[in-house]
This record gives C-alpha cells, sequence and structure tokens, in this order.
C-alpha cells in the first residue's frame, strides 16, 4: 500500500530514511532528542490545547476567524500546521508529498513519524515549532512570514542545538604495548 508515495509495510526502509516500525506516536515523539518547549509546543496541537480561534468560537469567545499566517479563513487546526498555504511551503521540502495528505493532525504526524528517519523527525518538530512561532509574530507583531527564513532559521537552530549537546566524545586510553626490552 502506498500513502504519498510511501510504502506502508513495516520493516520496510522509507525513501525518506526511517524505518517503518509500530511504535507508538509517543514513544517516537517524547524520544525525540529536542527540548520540551519544542515538543510541548507541538504536543499541544495534538492534543487540542491551542487557544487558536476556532476553539476560541467553539468556547463563543468572538474572535476573527481567519489564519494569523494567510489570512484565509480557517477553523481547523490542520490549517495552521499543515494546509496553510505558508506551513505547507515551509514542510514541502522536507516531507513531499506527506505535506498534502488530508488527514486529522495525530493520525499526519504519527504517519509522518513513522516514515521519517531519527534526523528528519527532529527536523519536522522544529518545522512546526517554527510555524507556531512565525504566527505569533505576525499576529502579535505584524511580522511578516517568509517561509524560505522560517526554514532557514528552524534548520540553523536544530543544528546549533545539536552541536551544543552532542554527547561527550569518550577519550579511550592509548596503552603503550610492552616491548622486550
Ligand atoms: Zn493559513
Amino acid at each position: 500500500m502506498l500513502i504519498g508515495g510511501v510504502k506502508s509495510i513495516g520493516g520496510q526502509v522509507s525513501k525518506f530514511g526511517g524505518v517503518q516500525n509500530h511504535h507508538t506516536l509517543d514513544s517516537q515523539f517524547w524520544g525525540t532528542k529536542l527540548p520540551n518547549k519544542v515538543k510541548l509546543c507541538v504536543w499541544k496541537a495534538l492534543k487540542g490545547f491551542f487557544p487558536i480561534r476556532s476553539r476560541l468560537l467553539s468556547r463563543l469567545v468572538d474572535v476573527p476567524v481567519h489564519c494569523g499566517l494567510c489570512q484565509q479563513d480557517s477553523k481547523v487546526d490542520e490549517h495552521l500546521f499543515r494546509d496553510c498555504v505558508v506551513s505547507r511551503r515551509i514542510l514541502t521540502p522536507l516531507l513531499g508529498q506527506l505535506a498534502q495528505q488530508q488527514l486529522p493532525f495525530p493520525a499526519w504526524l504519527k504517519l509522518c513519524m513513522g516514515v521519517l528517519s531519527s534526523h528528519k523527525r527532529s527536523e519536522l518538530l522544529v518545522l512546526l515549532w517554527s510555524i507556531w512561532k512565525a504566527r505569533n509574530d505576525k499576529v502579535w507583531h505584524d511580522k511578516a512570514c517568509d517561509h524560505l527564513k522560517v526554514i532557514v532559521r528552524a534548520h540553523l537552530w536544530l543544528q546549533n542545538y545539536l552541536q551544543v549537546n552532542r554527547p561527550p566524545v569518550q577519550i579511550g586510553r592509548q596503552r603503550s604495548k610492552w616491548m622486550k626490552p
């Protein structure tokens, strides 16, 4: 079976470099080596905890329904983190056809996490976090969102984070071999 051009048979190496498996989303998600601020941001989106406009409207809070990034009407969570034209430009270089999948956000993220390599899983979570930050910059500070800048900054941020947090190099003791006098 093909999902977005990716084989969904367990145990096979996908074109994204990840070995598909049946790990739960939680274990793949929380096992990613990223700071909690990144994981908590995406986790809130997964659980529907963000006070985005659609949710505020459902609670009868009177707010505009347009997306903070593209100004289109948006009433579903998937819009901001995947279907928004700006978000799709940010995600497509990493995800290809997966960025077009029309699934509920948790199911979509599980699909992505299942086929991506460990490093690309980290990239995806950092990009989703960056989308949320870009949205806030636009909504609260009226900063224009350039999708290429978001991608480059997210890439540099991840590289820097990995560089600073790489495990210490184990330097083994070099013992000189005893030689007969
Ligand atoms: Zn949008």
